[in-house]
């Protein structure tokens, strides 16, 4: 049933290296190697609670970072600011629809998506695991979830706005903008929650 994400779910005891599977624990609890008794681990991980504070930052902090300019360019007097989107566009009207469409997928769209979809994921697990149309509903989503977490690459975004920051400073003054530092805490946000969620986990809570 499910695909095993083998990203970060095995540890290693550090005095006698059993390889240990890494579980959700409930905070104030420590793991311990089975063998030796050593502690492995104490922190909380793929904690529902946790999860639903780091989407809920995420989505606010979306939509200023797409929507308020990136950058300000001063340019002989005047004041142009850039946002996300209009870059999208930008690049589009140059002729390059094709890395437009990479950007706006990679760096807009398929983040919005995974991070809405964690959430439906966490306030289910939450509150409706046991209605059965909110079940399936469950169930789609962890399907799709390997997709969405392969298209999101805020780093694409961060990469392409570097390189035109620095071809225009060139010629203008390049400003970073509010959405700038509102990208970066997105990006951190993330990074959060990649750390956190854990597919695996997510699938044995139908079992619960
Ligand atoms: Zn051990």
């Amino acid at each position: 049933m499910a695909e095993i994400h083998e990203h970060n779910s095995l540890i290693l005891c550090r005095s006698c290296d059993l390889m240990v599977k890494k579980r959700a624990l409930p905070s104030q609890v420590r793991a311990l190697c089975p063998r030796c008794h050593t502690a492995l681990y104490d922190t909380p991980y793929c904690s529902i609670n946790g999860m639903l504070a780091i989407c809920i930052t995420a989505l606010i902090l979306f939509f200023p970072a797409n929507f308020l300019p990136v950058l300000e360019i001063h340019f002989f007097g005047s004041i142009r600011t850039t946002t996300v989107m209009e870059a999208a566009l930008a690049v589009g009207e140059l002729g390059y629809w094709i890395v437009a469409v990479a950007v706006a997928v990679s760096a807009v769209i398929a983040p919005l998506l995974l991070i809405s979809s964690i959430l439906i994921q966490v306030m289910i697990v939450k509150y409706g695991l046991h209605i059965s149309w909110l079940r399936k509903s469950y169930i789609t989503l962890l399907k799709q979830h390997s997709l969405l977490a392969q298209l999101s690459m805020l780093e694409i975004y961060v990469l392409s706005f570097l390189v035109s920051a620095f071809q225009l400073s060139d010629f203008a003054d390049v400003y970073m903008g509010i959405g700038t530092t509102c990208f970066t805490l997105l990006f951190v946000m993330a990074i959060f929650l990649q750390r956190e969620y854990n597919l695996e986990h997510m699938w044995s809570k139908l079992d619960d």
